[in-house]
């Protein structure tokens, strides 16, 4: 059976429904990682004309339990883009100074600017995940925040910003797996925080805030993606697809140059 990568705006989506370790097709580690060759240089060519373009931008917003991948699709998807055209941006525990600003304050600022490409690691969807697995909020403010982020979203849409949402899915046992690595590991050591033990105690609860956000801001022009990421080289080969795919679509062109240039010689 094929799974998708996305549904459609308004279903509800069941992450049980959704297999980690799903793989579309006769892909291979080997075939993924040609893929992945090919699809960043082909992403870097079209990032240089944004960049040139200078008109629009793109927002990949990376989602995940610990250990889903993040760092690790940022450092494949993003390897050969110049860097001066692209800003990652990581969210941690907001500061006191954020805390005393509404949610969406220290995301706006963080937005790409025009002929870049940002990529969100975490984001405002923290918001609505640790925030609510924690009861940091009161709920009333909580049922409020979907509406504000898909507003905000758009927002972004109409200043010419194309989002892509990646939520990295992997299975539970999976994460087992790679918390462990990190403990048996001393240069992965310091990612691991004892915190992460109560965090993976909650599993079932940040499940359901994930179906929640998931259901919730799956709209038609930043729908959501599911990624089976139980398999490193199949997340970032999906990833990098959907990267790729997105510069496609827009395909970005130079300006157009001052006129008479051809007929000038430097000497
Ligand atoms: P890491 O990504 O491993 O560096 O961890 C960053 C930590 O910051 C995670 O535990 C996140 O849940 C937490 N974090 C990010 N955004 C927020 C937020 N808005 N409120 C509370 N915690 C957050
Ligand atoms: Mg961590």
């Amino acid at each position: 059976m094929t799974q998708p990568l996305s549904v459609s705006p308004g279903s509800q989506i069941r992450l049980a429904d959704f297999d980690a370790r799903y793989i579309e097709g006769n892909w291979t580690k080997q075939s993924a990682r040609e893929a992945i060759r090919e699809n960043t240089a082909i992403s870097r060519d079209l990032a240089y004309r944004l960049y040139a373009e200078n008109r629009r931008a793109v927002l990949l917003i990376l989602q995940g339990m610990d250990t889903a991948g993040k760092d690790g699709t940022i450092r494949t998807v993003m390897t050969g883009i110049n860097p001066q055209s692209c800003q990652i941006v990581p969210f941690k525990q907001p500061s006191d100074l954020e805390l005393d600003h509404d949610f969406l304050w220290r995301i706006h600022h963080a937005v790409p600017r025009r002929g870049n490409i940002g990529i969100f690691n975490r984001s405002h969807y923290e918001d609505v995940l640790v925030v609510r697995v924690h009861k940091l909020v009161p709920e009333s403010e909580l049922a409020t925040r979907f509406d504000r982020i898909n507003d905000f979203e758009q927002l972004m849409i109409d200043a010419g910003v194309t989002i892509i949402k990646c939520f990295l899915h992997i299975s539970k046992e999976e994460q087992k797996e790679r918390l462990q690595a990190r403990l048996d590991n001393p240069n992965k050591r310091w990612k691991f925080s004892k915190a992460d033990i109560a965090e993976r105690a909650r599993w079932d609860d940040y499940q359901r805030a994930y179906e929640d956000a998931l259901t919730r801001c799956n709209t038609k022009l930043a729908p959501w993606q599911i990624i089976p990421s139980d398999r490193k080289w199949y997340r970032n080969m999906t990833v990098s697809r959907l990267l790729r795919a997105t510069l496609e679509k827009l395909n970005p062109q130079f300006p157009p140059c001052e006129e008479g240039l051809e007929n000038i010689n430097i000497h």
